[in-house]
């Protein structure tokens, strides 16, 4: 076959692997080990870089030289120090990635250069770029980024989508993200109906849980303090990890550590009990994910047909017990859950090389994005509110065009914003994206119309368009890192001055409106952007002499002009 081979990775926080589909099935590549890599880059004696267990085995003595769990700093503009050099993330990243694809081309003996990608479900845009710069930089062209949760469905169902609808849960819970996603296989077709979780959770937490306990252990016992010693916290770290592991299978587990310090050992017995009591409220707030997830989706808990076990700490007997105690199923977990995702991964990489196409992959934004508007209603001038273009839950791809108004005339300027979040001041949001739109000699209510569209990479491309000159700006939020720097929301705080006075959606003062107006001039906003470019010049005109009248208070020939536009909207879906 000449097609050029495409692999599966999954770029764990913990560990990594690769997979690919050789004929029919996904194969976890490996070289006579079992095919998982730590996600860990070091330096060695000789200053080498080194990735992988030989990184993590020496993380204990060298931490300084060790960098673990680089995933959670992705999207983030953050340099890595690395034995006495800087890199960002993504170089990190990259080591192994590239790691990753040089086995791939031993094993199958020929160029790799392209690869499908998991990530949590839950990250940004900005980190979902960032990984595939890391693929770039490692020499890969990732050709579709894809949620970890829906990979695992994949492999679970892949090769076994029937006709027969199902329903199932995926809870992942690795070793630094936690993601929960509830999975709809209909017709041959995968659909993720809701995903939620939380980025920053997993088994690392689990460990330092145990290593506060042996903390304190040591200090009681033996009147020494290590809180700020890094090397005996690293050593802690191993056994508290092995421990972790341990009582996954057995009741009680016994921690030992000869010379912690000079010649103090530890040795203590830890119980699975009260290894749970440390890590409940951890588990209990997966379990209100779950119930989240479950909201979102509009799905009872009878409704589920499966629940997946997905990510090594999934091991912890606790969590089945719960879930099974809450949906009333056994969770399945026939696939060795550190690899269910990177299968998966392998699946998609070969239906993009045109291998496998039964069922389709549908996706669905984890959050909602949106602009900020200066706004009037009741309470005065309200300059920053949010306005989401995208919502939460959408399927991708998803395109969105809303419509803005210039608040003064001869207005210069309209500063375009992209915010992500759920608040209802845009201020409180993430500022992903900031752009200038400088615009022509226009009245005060000139109309600019702005157009999100959001891939199934989760990369944003907006438009922003001044309908009187159509002059317009194009955008890609695009190394455009995750913005928690409250300075900059700051700086561009006085200069939003794009007008949004229409509809009762995000117009508090619409209850001075009329419903029956508002409700036709939210059902058009909604219509906006499936309706043909004719079709939306005319509805945006129509709406404007809605708006015009019932500025004026004229409800009367505002209930006219919306009779007309109900007709034009009645013919479009
Ligand atoms: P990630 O997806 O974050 O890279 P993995 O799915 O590989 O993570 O899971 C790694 C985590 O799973 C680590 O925190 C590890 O300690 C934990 N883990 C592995 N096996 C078990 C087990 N049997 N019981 C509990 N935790 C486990
Ligand atoms: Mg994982």
């Amino acid at each position: 076959m000449n097609t050029p081979p495409i692999i599966g990775i999954d770029l764990g926080t913990t560990n990594s692997e690769v997979a690919f589909v050789h004929t029919t099935r996904p194969e976890i590549l490996r070289e006579g080990d079992d095919g998982i890599l730590p996600s860990c880059v070091g330096v060695d004696d000789d200053g080498r870089l080194i990735v992988g267990a030989t990184a993590r085995n020496q993380a204990v003595a060298y931490p300084e030289r060790t960098v673990l769990s680089v995933k959670r700093k992705m999207g983030k503009e953050k340099e890595i120090p690395l034995a006495g050099k800087s890199y960002s993330p993504q170089e990190i990243s990259a080591l192994i990635l590239k790691e990753l694809k040089e086995k791939a081309e031993r094993i199958m003996g020929r160029g790799v250069a392209h690869a499908v990608i998991t990530v949590p479900a839950y990250f940004t845009d900005a980190q979902r770029q960032a990984t595939k710069e890391a693929g770039a930089i490692a020499g890969l062209e990732v050709v579709r980024i894809i949620n970890e949760p829906t990979a695992a469905a994949l492999a679970y169902e892949g090769g076994n989508v029937g006709d027969e609808k199902r329903t199932i849960l995926v809870y992942d819970l690795g070793g630094g993200t936690f993601d929960v996603s509830i999975v709809r296989i209909e017709d041959r077709v995968v659909e993720v109906l809701a995903t939620t979780g939380d980025n920053r959770l997993g088994g690392d937490d689990f460990d330092n849980r145990i290593i506060q306990w042996l903390t304190r252990e040591l200090k009681q016992k033996h009147h020494l303090d290590v809180t700020g010693n890094r090397a005996v916290l690293a050593r802690l770290k191993s056994c508290a990890e092995r421990a972790k592991i341990e009582l996954s299978q057995a009741p009680t587990t016994r921690i030992e550590e000869d010379h912690i310090t000079g010649d103090i050992h530890l040795s203590v017995e830890l119980t699975r009990k009260t290894f749970e009591e440390m890590i409940r409220e951890d588990i209990d707030r997966t379990m209100q994910s779950v119930t989240k997830a479950l909201r979102d989706a509009g799905i009872t808990p009878g409704g589920i047909d499966r629940i997946l076990l997905v990510g090594g700490s999934s091991r912890i007997p606790m969590i089945s017990s719960m879930l099974k105690e809450r949906l009333k199923i056994d969770p399945s977990k026939e696939i060795d859950p550190d690899l269910c995702v990177a299968l998966g991964a392998g699946i998609q990489a070969a239906r993009e090389m045109g291998i496998d196409t039964s069922g389709v992959l549908i996706d669905i934004t984890p959050y909602t994005f949106g602009t900020s508007a200066a706004e009037v209603n009741n309470e005065g001038l309200d300059p920053h509110v949010f306005i989401p273009l995208i919502k939460r839950n959408t399927k991708l791809p998803v395109s969105h065009t809303e419509t803005f108004y210039t608040m003064v005339d001869n207005q210069e300027l309209a500063l375009i914003q992209v915010f992500q979040g759920e608040n209802r001041n845009a201020l409180d949001n993430i500022l992903i994206g900031s752009y200038r739109f400088d615009l022509s000699d226009n009245a005060a209510g000139s109309m600019i119309t702005l157009k999100y569209d959001l891939d199934l990479n989760g990369i944003l491309k907006l438009e922003a368009v001044e309908k009187e000159t159509g002059r317009k700006i194009n955008a890609v939020i695009d190394n455009v890192f995750a913005c928690e720097d409250p300075d900059r929301v700051r700086t561009s705080q006085a200069k939003i001055n794009v007008f949004s006075p229409m509809g009762a959606a995000h117009n508090p003062g619409a209850e001075t409106i009329p419903s029956d107006i508002t409700d036709t001039l939210t059902l058009a906003r909604e219509k906006l952007n499936v309706a043909s470019k004719e079709d939306q010049d005319e509805i945006i005109d129509l709406m404007e002499e809605i708006t015009d009248a019932v500025e004026d208070k004229d409800f009367e020939t505002a209930r006219v002009i919306c009779d007309e536009l109900d007709d034009l909207l009645f013919y479009i879906d």
